[in-house]
């Protein structure tokens, strides 16, 4: 049978339990030219939570009754493609269910090397969140050596990431993250120079005492109070990847949204900045993993990730994104 998670109501503000279906159908059979997958990894992301509403937004929304959105690593169990045996290992975007078809030429779907690294990380550090930190520091954020690179959420899939390349690229590295666990790891296993817990009363100062010289690249992934602390900050000709704005995903209203566009465009002296979407490099995703694996191999990229057995746990643990409960890249063990 495939165990599958369907949206059945939209959430207003955190996802609850009832927001969902859990579902189990009998698995199809592949037809020719498809393949039969079976999910072992499914990467839970803070971006499922716009697909499940129904506000404006670069994605369409999800339908009622439909599987949620969501990148899987999965194994080939049964197979009428020749290039594709079974027994050969791919993500791609088959959602919270147990076992999906695929034909070739599907959205993002790709043969995982396992020789790069091991392979869960195909939905975390060498997949969807190490190639948006990859793509938008270096092609958005352009920092040069010896500049400050701030970058919040920064225990996170993405932002440990983002402050490890920056510092491959010879930047100073600031982090921001929520409480001193998150803090002591991102300076001692990552390597950040600072980072500075955002929910402490005397952030801002503390901020702006770790980044003597300004910030010259704000890699940008939560908004709010956060931005409000950095933007005094920001030196003339700095840029500001726009990746995310996590504090407002829940709001249950457009009145309470500030994004940060608005808050940067209003800004007398705006820094260079624009919102990023990682499928811009969806062609160049290949050569980012072989550099992030390589990375991986050479101890210079470490990374952490929040594993949650069990598919039926996925509603509960989505919400670990907004609470900060998740300590590294979220997955679920599904197989
Ligand atoms: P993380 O692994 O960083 O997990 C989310 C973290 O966000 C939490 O652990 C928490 O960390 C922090 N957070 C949650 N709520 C708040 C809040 N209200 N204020 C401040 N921090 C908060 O997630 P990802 O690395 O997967 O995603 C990070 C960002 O990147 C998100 O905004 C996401 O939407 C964006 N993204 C964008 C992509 C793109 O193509 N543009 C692609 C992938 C991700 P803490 O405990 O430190 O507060």
């Amino acid at each position: 049978m495939n165990t599958r998670i369907v949206l059945k109501s939209r959430p207003v503000g955190m996802p609850q339990e009832e927001n969902f279906d859990i579902q189990s159908v009998p698995v199809e059979a592949p037809g020719e030219n498809e393949m039969l997958l079976r999910t072992l990894w499914l990467s839970l992301d803070p971006y499922m939570r716009g697909r499940m509403s129904d506000r404006e937004s670069y994605a369409k929304p999800l339908e009622i009754g439909e599987v949620i959105t969501g990148g899987v690593v999965s194994e080939v169990i049964e197979s009428n493609i020749d290039a594709y045996p079974v027994g050969t290992i791919v993500s791609g975007m088959y959602g919270w269910q147990s076992h999906a078809i695929a034909r070739p030429g599907d959205y993002r779907l790709f043969k995982v090397d396992k020789e790069l690294a091991p392979i869960s990380t195909a939905v975390g550090v060498t997949g969807m969140p190490g190639q948006t930190a990859y793509f938008g520091l270096l092609k958005v954020g352009k920092p040069q050596a010896g500049e400050t690179v701030v970058v919040s959420a920064a225990s996170g899939a993405v932002g440990s990431v983002v402050g490890q390349i920056a510092k491959i690229q010879g930047c100073r590295a600031v982090g921001l993250a929520g409480g001193k666990t998150k803090c002591d790891y991102v300076i001692n296993e990552l390597g950040f120079d600072a980072c500075i817990d955002y929910k402490e009363a005397d952030f801002a100062e503390k901020l702006a005492a770790a980044c003597p010289d300004g910030v010259d690249v704000y890699f940008e992934n939560v908004g709010g109070a956060v931005l409000d602390a950095v933007v005094p900050l920001l030196n003339a000709g700095s840029r500001v990847p726009i990746c995310g704005f996590i504090s407002a995903y829940n709001a249950t209203s457009d009145d309470q949204i500030r994004t940060p566009e608005m808050v940067l465009g209003a800004l007398e002296n705006p820094p260079e900045h624009r919102f990023f979407i990682v499928v811009e490099w969806v062609e160049e995703f290949e050569e980012a993993s072989r550099a992030l694996g390589g990375w991986i191999k050479d101890g210079r990229l470490k990374y952490r990730e929040t594993i949650v057995e069990g598919l039926e746990n996925a509603p509960e643990a989505f919400r670990m994104l907004f609470t900060g409960d998740n300590f590294g890249k979220l997955m679920i063990k599904v197989t």
